[in-house]
């Protein structure tokens, strides 16, 4: 199989599958697309089901004040958006037409809103941990858009894409004990969708010199994990699902304690929805009725 962008880009929007929009990293989704993304969060689902996990959805704003407090922008500050907003008088109002019109920048004469798009599917729950968890911790739920500023030609590395994403949180042996236990579960279900899924450890893209440091450090203590896929290329597969270990980071930036009165910890685990339809496409072909019947079965029982 040949990798590259181009083919895939050019292929999925030959097909209709996506819709160019003018913006590197933000397009269209026809029907076709959007079933195979629906069927492949319902297989999550399935796989979810005894777990118990308690359901959730925030929108696509989060309050600033949980984003600056996360400390989102001390580690990816070229990934983060924000929101802003008109607040001004009638002739600044002029002032605003007359620049736009010009072809001139107006950002001055914008103001910064209470709300950024959210950067990661999990940030919403944390402060709404904040205390004691009960006996046992909690297991969440949830499917959301998320934002990264980080323009790109690359079909996979899109502005905006909806993450199946699940948070635990509880003591260490409960949190990890989970995450491998989705590490496996992750790895088969992408295999018997015929892709050739492998595990990886991984690091996040933190920002600058002290950010490289902050990427070994996570390396080497694995506290994240990757599932791949090759879609654009072989030798740098593409993240389908994302499996973080934060150990207490949350806990103590939200105050999340133990029922039995110690600090807490938590992990999330993320499936990139569009990525794992785009390997689908790129390893079974546009045309989701040519797939193998294999595959066809698990997706359309
Ligand atoms: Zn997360």
């Amino acid at each position: 199989m040949q990798y590259d962008n181009k083919s895939l880009y050019d292929g999925l929007v030959a097909s209709g599958l996506i819709i160019p929009t003018g913006e590197p990293g933000v397009f269209g989704r026809n029907a076709v697309f959007e079933d195979v993304l629906e069927r492949f969060n319902g297989l999550v689902t399935q796989l979810a089901q005894a777990d118990g996990a308690e359901k959730f959805t925030f929108p696509p704003t989060l309050a600033r004040e949980v984003f600056e407090k996360s400390g989102f922008m001390k580690s990816f500050p070229q990934l983060a958006m924000g929101v802003v907003s008109f607040c001004g008088c009638g002739k600044d109002h002029a002032e605003l037409v007359s620049r736009i019109a010009d072809g001139k920048s107006y950002d001055d004469l914008m103001t910064r809103t209470g709300v950024v798009l959210i950067p990661a599917a999990c940030y919403p729950i944390y402060p709404s941990f904040t205390g004691t968890l009960p006996e046992g911790g909690r297991l969440v739920d949830m499917t959301h858009w998320v934002f990264r500023h980080e323009p790109s030609e690359e079909p996979t590395r899109m502005q905006s894409f909806r993450v199946r994403e699940f948070v635990r949180v509880g003591s260490p042996e409960a949190v990890i004990e989970w995450r491998n236990m989705w590490l496996q579960r992750g790895l088969t279900l992408l295999q018997s969708l015929g892709l050739p899924a492998q595990e990886e450890v991984a690091s996040d893209p933190f920002f600058g010199r002290v950010g490289k440091m902050l990427a070994n450090n996570q390396r080497e203590q694995k506290l994240k994990f990757e599932v791949v896929v090759p879609v654009i290329s072989e030798e740098n597969p593409t993240a389908v699902c994302s499996f973080n270990y934060h150990q207490d980071y949350f806990s103590k930036t939200f105050e999340i304690m133990q029922a039995n009165g110690e600090l807490a910890q938590t992990a999330c685990l993320g499936f990139g929805l569009e990525r794992v339809c785009m390997a689908l496409f790129k390893h079974h072909g546009f045309d989701p009725k040519q797939w193998p019947a294999a595959v066809r079965s698990k997706l359309w029982p």
